[in-house]
C-alpha cells in the first residue's frame, strides 16, 4: 500500500524533464505494485505488469467472452 506521489517524487520528474534523454528510459517504482521497473517516460508510473491487468483498464471495455 503505497500513498499518494509525495512533492519529492514531482520534484524528481522536474529534474528529468531538465536534462533530455534522462526522462525517455529511467527506473522507476509502479504506484501499483510498487515494484522498480523500467519506464520509457517521466509519466510512465505503472510497471507493464500492471497495465496488463484488468483493474489498469477500468476505462476501456474488456474483450473477454461476454456472457
Ligand atoms: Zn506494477
Amino acid at each position: 500500500m503505497k500513498p499518494a506521489p509525495t512533492v519529492e517524487d514531482q520534484l524528481d520528474d522536474a529534474i528529468a524533464l531538465k536534462q533530455p534523454g534522462s526522462e525517455n528510459s529511467k527506473e522507476r517504482q509502479c504506484l501499483r505494485c510498487s515494484l522498480s521497473f523500467q519506464s520509457q517516460w517521466a509519466g510512465e508510473r505503472i510497471c507493464g505488469r500492471c497495465k496488463g491487468t484488468s483493474a489498469w483498464r477500468q476505462g476501456s471495455p474488456v474483450s473477454m467472452s461476454g456472457h
